[in-house]
């Protein structure tokens, strides 16, 4: 059997589209799959004493597993370990890390659910939940905070904030800094890189990027991190199953591409809504104005591909959303359809009424820039 010299996505400074598609890839071996299909199994054979360094039990481990988590481990550079949804990912940070009489950090303008959880599922053991909005994270006192878990770009007002000053200000005080890193993804932004001790991804986004799956991760270069987050996997029985794995590594390797059309027709979009009067404010770091523009340039490797737009009205928003043709009514983000939402119907984020939350998908630049304006002429009609 010849061993073929493959690209090393584990090696400092891949190539971004090349380090995604080889990601997790076996070496080369005549005659075998490119890539192993999902392992379906629950036990594996173990016979004398238990050796640590065999599959045993699929709560514990899996083939599969392994494949994915090398892979987002060499796209995040640090070790990876998946979940069977973002939420599981976040819920194995926050739970495996703090304890009774800890404080978290969490922002006021982020995703709501790991609020939501931090509040019904950790208040009660006698943690406190602290809330800071993005642009005030740098000037926080984290004095006496155990864990600073937040969102950068936040979701859905794209606010900013200097991870390598955080990280300083947070580790000064002794605490760990965990970043949600969804809006980003892996290729997006590198979180570990800057410092943080901990990235979190909901890879039911961009990262699977074909609305088919709920999945998500986290990685870290702490050895003692690493050890309490997997520990949990394995206790709570949070594990993902083969089929799902093995899917969102499919989706992987077409990110970088996906993210290239994404974030191109993302900036011409923005570009065309800052010169709409409907259009009443409107967020994207890639607009040279924006605020979160100067930090996102220095500090990410692309602009993203959500745009957070205000209509100005409950009545407008829904007009805009009834009218796209192209554009999918929906509440997540970072698939290969262009989606929307008027986030205020949840009741959860605060924002205003007439915002919408674009995520820009793959389709045609030019489809898509007509359908928006068509639809935005439409506010302009009485009924
Ligand atoms: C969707 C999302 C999550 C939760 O992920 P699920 O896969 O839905 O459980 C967490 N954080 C952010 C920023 C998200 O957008």
């Amino acid at each position: 059997m010849s061993q073929n010299n493959q690209p090393t996505p584990n090696n400092k400074t891949p190539n971004r589209a090349t380090a995604t598609v080889h990601a997790g890839a076996p070496s080369a071996k005549q005659g075998q799959a490119f890539n192993q299909g999902p392992v379906f199994a629950s036990t594996f054979h173990l016979s004398g004493e238990v050796d640590d360094n065999v599959h045993q039990y699929a709560r514990f481990h899996n083939p599969t597993w392994d494949a994915l988590e090398q892979a987002i481990g060499a796209l995040e550079q640090g070790r990876a370990i998946i979940f069977p949804s973002g939420m599981a990912a976040a819920a194995a940070v926050m739970t495996a890390l703090v304890e009774a009489g800890d404080t978290i950090v969490l922002p006021t303008d982020g995703y709501y659910p790991s609020v939501a959880y931090a509040e019904q599922f950790l208040q009660k053991f006698g943690v406190t939940v602290k809330r800071v909005a993005t642009v005030e994270l740098l000037q926080q006192d984290f004095t006496g905070v155990k864990l600073v878990f937040i969102e950068s770009p936040s979701n859905p007002l794209l606010d900013v904030v200097d991870i390598q000053k955080l990280v300083d200000k947070v580790h000064a005080c002794g605490g760990i800094l965990a970043i949600d890193n969804t809006t980003a993804t892996p290729l997006g932004q590198k979180p570990l890189l800057l410092g943080a001790d901990i990235v979190m991804c909901s890879d039911t986004k961009a990262l699977n990027g074909h609305s088919d799956v709920v999945f998500g991760h986290v990685a870290t270069n702490s050895d003692a991190l690493f050890d309490a987050m997997q520990l949990w996997r394995k206790l709570s029985g949070n594990i993902p199953g083969p089929m799902e794995t093995w899917l969102v590594h499919r989706g992987l390797g077409s990110l970088d591409m996906r993210l290239e059309r994404m974030t191109n027709n993302a900036m011409a979009i923005a570009e065309f809504l800052t010169q709409q009067p409907q259009v009443k404010a409107i967020r994207y770091p890639g607009l040279p104005d924006d605020p979160s523009h100067a930090i996102a340039k220095q500090q990410m490797h692309h602009f993203g591909f959500i745009i957070s737009f205000d209509l100005g009205s409950q009545t407008m928003a829904d007009k805009f959303l009834a009218n796209t043709q192209l554009i999918y009514q929906a509440t997540s983000f970072g698939g290969m359809h262009t989606m929307a939402e008027r986030r205020a119907r949840w009741g959860t984020d605060d924002v205003s009424q007439g915002l919408i939350r674009l995520s820009v998908g793959c389709e045609n630049k030019q489809d898509l820039l007509q359908d928006i304006q068509r639809a935005i002429s439409c506010l302009n009609d009485k009924n």
